[in-house]
């Protein structure tokens, strides 16, 4: 046997020795027959129980695709609305404030996004927006306008974890494959505008993200980490309703760009992003 093919028969085994753990972050957006406004409140019955569901479909596909562990994040809106009442036996559920470095510094093969919308200022996005509807109206990662795929994309991409998976609407699963084309996608509903969708059922979507989700642990290895070149630039430009404080771009490292816009600057993507949100 030449030194080449023994050389690969290690690297696979290696490969295969390690525990596969992916972590799928949540949203609420992006869930098959979520469409208005009223049923991303976390209380609502029906994205509690379509959100569930996804989540719960993702991971079963996770499994099945041979993951070893599935961590799933409550990322939508203050982590309300996902329980441990009804989440897949196998999972575990991760609630309540987190930041990425404690998030993803517990290491993960992969990341996930079940429920995904895309970033502000896309007109055929359900409900887009860049982490807050009410107070950013734009974000920007080296000039370039970034939203929550981007963001996570990147972060988990500095620590060499690609995102192999993505369901949510068509804009999201677009945005998405512009920096990581060959993850895999499911598109639940295409928005035709901020309010009015065309969406699969709930169970159709289910089970196309069971599929979806199985066939991306396939993909393992061979999706690369998304990296934001060096050094970062995150551009917030915030709402006329969320006034800047007084000590806005006085820290180290930001600058104010004009009276609602702060330029956080780092060395990498996560040395900007805790200097904009302080972890
Ligand atoms: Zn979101």
């Amino acid at each position: 046997m030449s030194r080449t093919p023994l050389l690969l028969l290690l690297m696979a085994a290696g490969l295969s020795a390690q525990p596969k753990r992916i972590l799928m972050i949540t949203d609420g957006e992006g869930i098959a027959g979520i469409c208005r406004q009223e049923q991303v409140e976390p209380e609502n019955p029906e994205l509690r129980q379509m959100l569930a569901a996804e989540a719960n479909a993702a991971a079963e596909g996770f499994f099945q695709g041979g993951a070893d562990e599935v961590v799933i994040w409550d990322g939508h809106d203050g982590s309300r609305t996902l329980s441990a009442t009804n989440i897949h036996d196998r999972a575990r559920l991760l609630m309540g404030a987190v930041s990425h470095t404690g998030t993803l510094e517990r290491g993960y093969s992969a990341i996930a996004f079940v429920g995904q919308h895309a970033m502000a200022n896309v007109r055929k996005a359900i409900m887009g927006h860049s982490f807050s509807s009410l107070g950013i109206q734009n974000m920007k990662t080296n000039g370039t306008p970034v939203g929550e795929i981007g963001i996570w994309a990147g972060l988990a991409g500095e620590r060499g974890i690609p995102a192999i998976f993505l369901s949510g609407d068509q804009a999201a699963v677009d945005e998405m494959k512009v920096i990581v084309p060959n993850a895999e996608y499911v598109a639940v509903k295409e928005g035709l505008a901020r309010y009015t969708c065309l969406t699969v059922s709930s169970r159709r979507a289910q089970e196309m993200i069971r599929e979806g989700a199985r066939k991306s642990m396939a993909k393992l290895g061979q999706v690369k980490p998304h990296i934001v070149p060096g050094p970062v630039t995150i551009e917030v430009e915030y709402t006329t309703r969320n006034s800047l404080t007084a000590d806005h771009g006085t820290r180290e490292g930001t600058e104010v760009v004009d009276d609602r816009t702060i330029r956080y600057k780092g060395a990498t993507l996560a040395e900007a992003w805790k200097r904009y949100r302080g972890r």
